[in-house]
């Protein structure tokens, strides 16, 4: 006889609303993408399931511009990427210069601390990037062995530029770590030609996957030291060398590391495919004519921006300063009630001032632009959000 007796919820049919998701993540999946998800599982060594991992390795090598043999999707969402990064790019005698223009930075060096190396943070005032001659002047000053950038800031809305960062990082010894979670498909990104040692995204963004994948690729360089640490990586999960070898990339037979997640890999090998389909140039182009159709309605409706300089706007996410004399959550509420449409707010330092509009893969499209430009010019007139 059970103890715990049958939860009466889940007698009930499951209940899934449909939303438009026009945050900062996830965004909405296509019906390619749902129906990916709805095929038969496979065993996660038979030969189908390899060939589908060979094909998700080759998609991440294209949309990271990277001929990397050690490219693989780590199991897990984009955090999972973040502390693979950290656990086997990092040992106690590292010291970490972790780049902050925003939350992620911050959380990177929590991930770095818990290795146990010395951290240090440079910050940026919210809604600004470092230059390179700045992020020199601290290479040449911390002397760290790994530094670690976001390119996409999802909660400050920044993009980071990272064009010959690693260039940069070579010529002071120092390994170079990219997020680029939020902005991957939808700026440029040329993982090996910019000198990026390691560089992880997450599926649910551009690629418009359910989050449960994330793609990583190691260079040679980030590769080596891997391998040459004087400590054994602090997690079995996320062990680099174990998970290279299940994805097929260091010349040896594949073993079981653990069980893949099967559904999550066919998302992603549709996602990849979308992307594929429509190409990297033609996806960074829609991003940005999307961001620039998006800002002149925000312009029209005589709202400010929370990044000033639009060089340095993330196309995927904007946020906007919310306007004397209106509560955002009411907006937010509001769009959502008659909507049905996310409109996130802040995050970090940017909570309660902003709201973080997404533009992300299947969702950036001008339709989608109108109708939340018009929930928010609504939102933002209706009295029921105001601020008694
Ligand atoms: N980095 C950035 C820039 C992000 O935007 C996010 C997700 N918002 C993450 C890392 C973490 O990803 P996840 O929530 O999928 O673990």
């Amino acid at each position: 006889m059970a103890e715990v007796p049958v939860p009466e919820c889940l007698l009930k049919p499951l209940y899934v609303p449909r939303k438009l998701l026009m945050g900062p993540g996830p965004s909405n999946a296509s019906p390619r993408i749902l129906a990916a998800g709805a095929l038969p599982l496979l065993g996660h060594l038979h030969p189908e399931f390899i060939a589908i991992m060979d094909e998700v390795k080759k998609g991440i090598q294209y949309a990271f511009q990277t001929k990397n043999e050690v490219t693989l999707a780590v199991s897990g969402t984009g955090h999972a990427a973040m502390e693979t990064a950290a656990c086997n790019l990092i040992e106690p005698k590292d010291v970490v210069l972790s780049v902050c223009t925003g939350i992620w930075g911050e959380r990177f060096a929590d991930m770095a601390e818990r290795q146990g190396a010395k951290v240090v943070k440079i910050t940026k005032e919210q809604g600004q990037v470092f230059s390179n001659q700045e992020l020199e002047q601290a290479l040449r000053r911390i002397q760290p062995t790994v530094m670690f950038v976001t390119h996409g800031e999802s909660s400050s809305a920044t993009c980071q530029p990272v064009n010959d960062l690693g260039i940069l990082c070579h010529k002071y010894g120092c390994i170079l770590i990219v997020d680029c979670v939020a902005s991957l498909g939808a700026v440029p990104m040329y993982m090996d030609k910019w000198g990026i040692d390691v560089l992880y995204t997450g599926a649910q963004k551009v690629l418009s996957v359910s989050p449960g994948a994330s793609p990583i690729s190691f260079s040679e360089r980030a590769w080596k030291k891997t391998q040459s640490r004087t400590k054994r990586v602090t997690s079995f999960y996320f062990d680099m060398t174990g998970l290279a070898n299940y994805w097929g990339c260091d010349g040896q037979p594949r073993k079981y590391h653990h069980t893949g997640p099967i559904s999550s890999i066919y998302g992603l090998r549709e996602g990849l495919a979308t992307l594929a389909e429509e190409g990297l140039e033609q996806s960074w182009k829609r991003h940005a004519q999307c961001a620039d159709m998006l800002y002149r309605g925000i312009e029209e409706m005589n709202l400010r921006f929370l990044v000033e300089n639009k060089e340095f706007r993330l196309p995927t996410v904007t946020a906007v300063l919310v306007p004397a004399g209106v509560q955002w959550k009411n907006v937010s509420n509001y769009v959502m009630e008659k909507y049905r449409v996310e409109l996130a707010g802040g995050l970090g330092l940017s909570a309660g001032k902003v709201w973080r509009i997404g533009l992300m893969g299947y969702n950036a499209t001008p339709d989608n632009i109108r109708l939340l430009l018009r929930a928010l010019r609504e939102g933002i007139t209706t009295e029921q959000t105001r601020i008694p």
